[in-house]
């Protein structure tokens, strides 16, 4: 099991003036499901080609097991990769794009015939095996991907967005799919994607990339309740955390355009003030809390998603059911620990938190615009 430890230290990678990846470590533990996590252009794709050997590190060393294999050839690097195009050969059936690998290192027919019925069998595929990738859906060839990757019985697997052409439905079934066979197959699997749903729903751990550099690397528990960063706490959850900037009050920090209400202590003046969707509360004007007006609520089904008019900003509220209340004006509330509070330089503060909401008792200049409508 050992063999399929993964430490990567200071690695970079640099073309030209372009610094796609930017001294990166990290160190995956056998059998853990990663998740390098990211915006489009961040350098997970990099780092995930550098770990296969298909992009050479400018500097740095990779390590798998105990061998160093900064400069070992794809082939000799004990791991199997799944990408997102799939890469299938259109002219070879099912089975022969399956056992491909097996072919080409002279496994013996016998022993290949076993493997692809099994493996065939694990990602429901058995009925299919004579036919094209042309006559597949995409989630079909999305298996015989998986399949020739799981055939190789390397312990590692390395995969590049391989759900994203799939639509929605069948990328929720594929999820719960790999995670399964990964945890069956106690394989150690490297995962990438721009999608903080798929990010959460399949990671042991997630590693949050920003720039080529790593921003946050956790749980995905740590990274939704304790977003090291406001790139971080803007990057998770759906739909995103509202952040919003603070000014001195009297005595406290206050939302800009907003005084009625002290939301953090005076120090936190200069950062922002980060507030789940999930976690506001609804109140009339005539009780506490930071005066509000709804812009516009958006339906979902489940739930409503409202936006509303803080101060000078918006926010983001997700309320349970249907609600139309576009035009309102109300109260806004949240759990003290619900506070996330970031500097100016964007780093988490959790020296200053958990806050409670503090009425400032100063009326808000605009006191008239956020009277109740008749
Ligand atoms: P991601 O997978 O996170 O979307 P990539 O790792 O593909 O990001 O790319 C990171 C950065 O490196 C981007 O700015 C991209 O344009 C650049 N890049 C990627 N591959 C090459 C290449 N072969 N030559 C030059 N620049 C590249
Ligand atoms: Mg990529």
């Amino acid at each position: 099991m050992s063999q399929s430890r993964i430490r990567l230290e200071r690695v970079a990678k640099c073309w030209g003036a372009t610094t796609a990846v930017d001294d990166i470590s990290f160190d995956v533990t056998p059998g853990q499901f990663v998740i390098l996590l990211g915006p489009s252009g961040c350098g997970k794709s990099t780092t995930l080609r550098m770990i296969a050997g298909l992009e050479e590190a400018s500097s740095g060393r990779i390590t798998i097991g105990d061998r160093d294999v900064t400069r070992l050839p794809p082939g000799d690097r004990g791991l199997s990769m799944v990408f997102q195009s799939y890469a299938l050969f259109p002219h070879l059936s099912v089975a022969d794009n399956i056992v491909f690998g097996l072919r080409s290192r002279k496994v013996p027919k016998a022993e290949q015939r076993e493997r692809l019925a099994k493996v065939a069998e694990l990602v429901d595929l058995t009925d299919y095996l004579n036919r094209k990738p042309a006559q597949l859906s995409g989630g079909q060839r999305q298996r015989v991907a998986l399949a020739r990757s799981i055939i190789s019985e390397h312990p590692i697997c390395l995969m590049d967005e391989p759900l994203s052409n799939l639509d929605a439905r069948l990328r929720s079934d594929m999820r719960r799919e790999i995670k399964a066979l990964q945890s069956r197959l106690e394989m150690t699997v490297i995962y990438v994607t721009h999608d903080q749903v798929e990010a959460m729903s399949m990671g042991d751990r997630v590693i949050l990339m920003e720039n080529g550099k790593i921003v946050q690397d956790g749980t995905p528990d740590e990274l939704y309740n304790r977003p090291a960063s406001a790139f971080a706490a803007s990057f998770i959850g759906s739909p995103a955390m509202s952040l919003l900037p603070l000014i001195k009050g009297d005595q406290h920090a206050v939302i800009e355009g907003e005084p009625s209400t002290a939301v953090a202590p005076i120090e936190a003046a200069g950062g922002q003030l980060g507030i789940r969707p999930e976690d506001i509360e609804l109140r009339p004007t005539t009780g506490s809390g930071v005066l509000a007006r709804v812009l516009s609520d958006e339906y979902l089904g489940a739930d409503t998603i409202a936006h509303l008019a803080v101060g000078e900003h918006t926010l983001r509220v997700r309320l349970s059911g249907r609600q139309a209340m576009t035009g309102q004006h109300c109260r806004i509330g949240w759990p003290a620990t619900a506070v996330h509070l970031f500097g100016g330089d964007g780093l988490r503060r959790d020296d200053l938190m958990p806050y409670p909401l503090i009425p400032t008792g100063e009326m808000p200049a605009v006191s008239d615009a956020y009277s109740p409508r008749p």
